[in-house]
């Protein structure tokens, strides 16, 4: 299904730039909020029961943007012990989680025999949790600390069961902005080339994008563009999930005079919701904006609401700790006029 211009075309770069810069945005909303319809007629909106443990905050890539990371020597590094991980998990699962989505700093100690071992631990702890780990940035740091290639390293996770993984790092997918916020992480073209990679396997995985910082209008549209090019080719994409910049305590903080707006979250829902007509799901989150922002955003193209988060760290460390409980989080849905519905990794309903 393709988005709308009015002549039922796909949107241009330069439409999309028109909509981020000049469309009104009640208008916007309005327009996404129909294609969103059309695409789910049912008034119903998702979410996922999850838990987002962190291995390791050792982090060799130091990401200007990042509050979470430690060098190895500092007093609060940490790598946790498969035990330690599994136990985290196995308490999340008795707390009702369905998928754990797994993420860590790149720390140059660990291997992949040790990210084996930690998917071992969980599924041997837990049997029924969805294990959704390391998005592409993971894998292209563990392919050069293995001095083998990527595509190995999602094979073998692959063959022991993983058949997700979270679309994170992709901040912007423009070298510009990444070489202004993360200039150690993998390129735009990396990231796109391990997702191309791992959608042909046969992973299903979603896609990110964290603004709000040195981008422009462009690089947002350059940064759809990208996704819905690759979206074309593999249809390995589930969904969407933005979120912006958090400053508190990183050294990109320090240089930013203002944090993005929630205006600019809800143009961004409903600027991808048109850019995107070749994704099913797009995300608005209670948890990366202000709660209200959230609840916005399901009347601009959004059909799901993220996960509970029932364990969070690395925006807890740039002092964004909300939390919530089912009955608020469902409540928050149901208060927009939609059904709530739980939902797992690959988006499926379930009970
Ligand atoms: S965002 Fe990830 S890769 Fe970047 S410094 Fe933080 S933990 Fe490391």
């Amino acid at each position: 299904m393709h988005s709308l211009t009015d002549n039922n075309q796909r949107l241009t770069r330069a439409e999309g730039i028109k909509l981020m810069q000049e469309t009104p945005l009640g208008q916007l909303m309005r327009r996404a909020h129909e294609v969103r319809m059309k695409r789910h007629p049912k008034a119903r909106v998702t979410y996922v029961c999850d838990t987002n443990p962190n291995y390791t905050n050792v982090c060799a890539t130091r990401c200007h943007f990042c509050a979470f990371w430690r060098a190895e020597e500092s007093r609060d590094a940490y790598t946790l012990s498969s035990t330690q991980l599994a136990e985290q998990v196995s308490r999340a699962a008795d707390a009702g989680a369905t998928t754990v989505l797994m993420q860590g700093g790149h720390n140059p100690k660990l291997k992949l025999a040790d990210w084996l071992i930690y998917i071992r631990a969980i599924q041997t702890a837990v049997q029924n949790i969805h294990i959704h780990p390391f998005g592409p940035p993971e894998i292209a740091f563990m392919a050069e600390n293995e001095a083998t290639s990527t595509k190995i390293i999602l094979q073998q996770l692959w063959d022991i069961g993983i058949r997700t993984m979270p679309g994170g790092g992709a901040e912007v997918l423009t070298d510009r902005v990444r070489n202004a916020i993360a200039p150690k992480k993998c390129s735009a073209h990396t990231w796109l080339e391990i997702m191309s990679q791992a959608h042909k396997i046969g992973f299903k995985t979603t896609a990110t994008l964290m603004y709000g910082h040195v981008e422009t209008p462009e690089d947002i549209i350059d940064h759809l563009l990208a996704l819905r090019e690759l979206q074309d080719k593999t249809g390995g994409f589930q969904s969407f999930v933005p979120w912006s910049f958090k400053p508190g305590k990183t050294p990109l903080g320090r240089k930013i005079e203002q944090t993005a707006s929630p205006q600019m979250y809800l143009r961004i829902i409903s600027v991808a919701r048109l850019m995107l007509d070749n994704f099913s799901h797009i995300q608005s989150s209670w948890f990366s904006e202000e709660r209200q922002a959230g609840q916005l955003g399901l009347l601009a193209g959004a059909d799901d609401f993220g996960g509970l988060l029932i364990e969070e760290n690395v925006l807890e460390t740039a002092d964004h700790s909300p939390t919530i409980s089912i009955q608020d989080l469902e409540q928050d849905i149901r208060s927009m006029g939609f059904e709530p519905a739980r939902r797992d990794s690959y988006y499926r309903y379930i009970g």
